[in-house]
């Protein structure tokens, strides 16, 4: 594009940097002419989806012709069900970070900032400034009272101003995996203003094992100001097809589905979800693949003697001790796929996603052969 036309863009564009994925196995491939490389970059699945998942996808073609639900009425009745709210208090995206965009047009403008900690999942700051909002970023914890890199809800508390209307809270959070607890994270909702949404972005919530991890949907029927998010990407193995959703009461899901585009879920995203959520045996297999994933690749990363920040999710954040980028590189010859997390503040680290048994070995391999 001309110069001329991005200086005709908003301002809050013109700032913006088109998110950068993990690299692509193909393109990995292609660059440097692997074949066997490993992809641990996008915190997907390395399970894929279930079979009843593949089955279900073929009832699809019969309607390609046509738009698929655009109310999702099935879909949502089985999530409501589920959760135990109204139908009407679904919110279906396309991905969750679709459910998060509508939040950001519902909500903000350029008079007004949303709120989110340091160190935060990098579309919350895409989305508010996409709209020409501000973002009120609160430092995060340093190690000394909270887990060093985690949310800092004092602090958060804090960037909370007048003309702020949207606080974002990813729990567990990506890249850093850190987690808040129920009772801090009640504490925290309950003192936020009225008219402030308040999203909490639940995208690991299937992986999270600790004890004092809250399911904050069951706060909803509390909150009219409560968002929860989730989705189908991560422990269901759907990332490819697009869905995620959001869970409220009905009046705060009415504004976001003002701005959803029509038709925004494709069919096959809803039949998946729905055979996915039946499918629990798989969602155990996959929770089960990332417990032993995870005690594998900290054990391995322990007798490395890097240090990680403990996580939650299907991902760990690995101090490499010198230049990410450099090691991010090297890693790539050996036809391994990580991702280097500089852009979130963190330039010495770089977050490995859970993969299957022999893809963390080959990553703990690479890791010691370029670090060696
Ligand atoms: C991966 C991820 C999402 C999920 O995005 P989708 O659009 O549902 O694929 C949302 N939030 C966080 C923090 C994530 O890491």
């Amino acid at each position: 594009m001309t110069a001329s036309l991005l200086e005709s863009a908003i301002p809050g564009v013109q700032g913006l940097r088109p998110y950068a994925p993990g690299k692509p196995l193909s393109e990995l491939e292609r660059e440097y002419g692997i074949t066997d490389a490993v992809k641990l970059a996008s915190n997907e699945n390395p399970l894929g989806p279930s079979e009843s998942v593949l089955e279900a996808l073929q009832g699809g073609f019969d309607e390609l012709a046509r738009y698929p639900d655009g109310n999702g009425f099935e879909l949502k009745a089985a999530l409501a069900e589920r959760h135990g709210v109204s139908p009407e208090g679904i919110t279906l995206g396309n991905g969750s970070n679709d459910v998060l965009e509508m939040v950001a047009r519902a909500f903000l403008s350029p008079q007004s900032s949303a709120v989110f900690s340091a160190h935060a999942f990098a579309v919350y700051p895409i989305v508010t400034q996409a709209i020409g909002a501000r973002s009120r970023v609160a430092t995060a914890h340093n190690g000394s009272r909270g887990p060093m890199y985690g949310h800092d809800l004092d602090a958060m508390h804090g960037q909370i101003a007048d003309d702020t209307r949207v606080v974002f809270i990813a729990n567990p959070n990506n890249p850093t995996g850190t987690w808040l607890s129920a009772d801090a994270l009640r504490a925290f909702v309950e003192s936020v203003p009225g008219d402030v949404v308040v999203v909490i972005d639940e995208a690991y919530f299937e992986y999270v094992a600790e004890a004092d991890y809250p399911d904050t949907s069951r706060w909803i029927d509390e909150f009219p100001n409560l968002l929860v998010t989730r989705t189908f990407s991560k422990a269901y193995g759907l990332a490819s097809l697009r869905i995620g959703y959001g869970i409220s009461q009905p009046a705060l899901a009415d504004v976001l589905n003002r701005v959803r585009q029509p038709f925004n879920v494709n069919s096959f995203a809803q039949l998946a979800a729905r055979a996915a959520l039946d499918d629990r045996q798989h969602l155990a297999r996959a929770i089960e693949v990332n417990r032993k994933g995870m005690a594998q690749l900290t054990a391995g990363l322990d007798e490395l003697t890097l240090p990680y920040i403990p996580s939650a999710g299907n991902f760990i954040s690995v101090d490499v001790g010198r230049d990410a980028g450099a090691v991010y590189e090297a890693l790539l010859h050996e036809g391994v796929i990580v991702r280097p997390v500089d852009n979130y503040g963190m330039p010495g680290y770089l977050r490995i996603s859970i993969g299957l048994e022999h893809e963390n070995q080959r990553c703990l391999e690479a890791l010691g052969k370029v670090l060696a």
